[in-house]
């Protein structure tokens, strides 16, 4: 039966397909055919022009210059890329996977933790980046009040600057950023206790550590005046 209703088909396809096969393909020109390279004007292909399409389409990351072509140890810049991306292991994200985590941000113990409200809303992360900045007369980029987006903070501050304050600028505000989680995990599994102190301390031995070690944006910044 499936076999007789197979021939029926086949046989009903090829009968459809039978006109087709009497269309043919007339040539207009006698010129050859040759290859056009689409992604550039000239129709040539190069090397630019088939690297610059692989990004066509794509969405661009504004963070990443900043991340990965500030002065910071790898560790440092990782971090970063896994708080642009919202990958960092924080009260928020571990409670949509029903993970344990702390009910309150351990650094004001004020509201529920996320990345943007650790590193840029909390009440103690906010005094933190106005002292630090405060070392290099910068604190009028310090994060204000109504601030809620890390990553846009970050962006505003550094496109305030040019030139080597601009390069010590974001090697400073990822360094904070990484003294502001450490301290953060350090109360979480530790048992530590919130202090602007211990990581001031921290702040100003790691500036001058990144400093001999390379950062010329942040030796820049520490050979400024000191401020009043
Ligand atoms: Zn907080």
């Amino acid at each position: 039966m499936l076999g007789q209703l197979f021939c029926s088909l086949f046989a009903a396809s090829m009968a459809w397909l039978g006109p087709v096969r009497t269309i043919y393909l007339r040539r207009f020109s006698e010129v050859d055919d040759t290859h056009i390279w689409r992604f550039s004007t000239s129709g040539v292909y190069s090397t630019k022009s088939a690297y610059e399409a692989l990004f066509i389409g794509a969405t661009e990351f504004g963070s990443w210059e900043r991340i990965w072509k500030s002065w910071a140890p790898g560790k440092c810049k990782f971090f970063m890329w896994t708080v642009a991306h919202n990958r960092c292991w924080i009260a928020d994200r571990l409670a949509k996977r029903g993970l344990n985590h702390p009910p309150k941000c351990p650094l004001c113990d004020q509201v529920v933790e996320s990345i943007d409200h650790l590193l840029v809303s909390c009440v103690f992360t906010r005094q933190f980046w106005f002292c630090i900045l405060q070392q290099f007369g910068l604190q009028a980029v310090a994060p204000r009040l109504d601030e809620h987006c890390f990553i846009d903070w970050w962006a505003r501050a550094s496109s305030r600057f040019s030139g080597q304050v601009k390069e010590g600028v974001d090697s400073i505000i990822i360094l904070g950023s990484w003294l502001v989680w450490k301290h953060r995990n350090y109360c979480v599994f530790d048992g530590g206790t919130p202090s602007l102190s211990r990581v001031m301390t921290t702040f100003r031995e790691d500036v001058q550590q990144w400093s001999v070690a390379g950062a010329r944006g942040v030796s820049y910044l520490l050979a400024l005046p000191p401020t009043s």
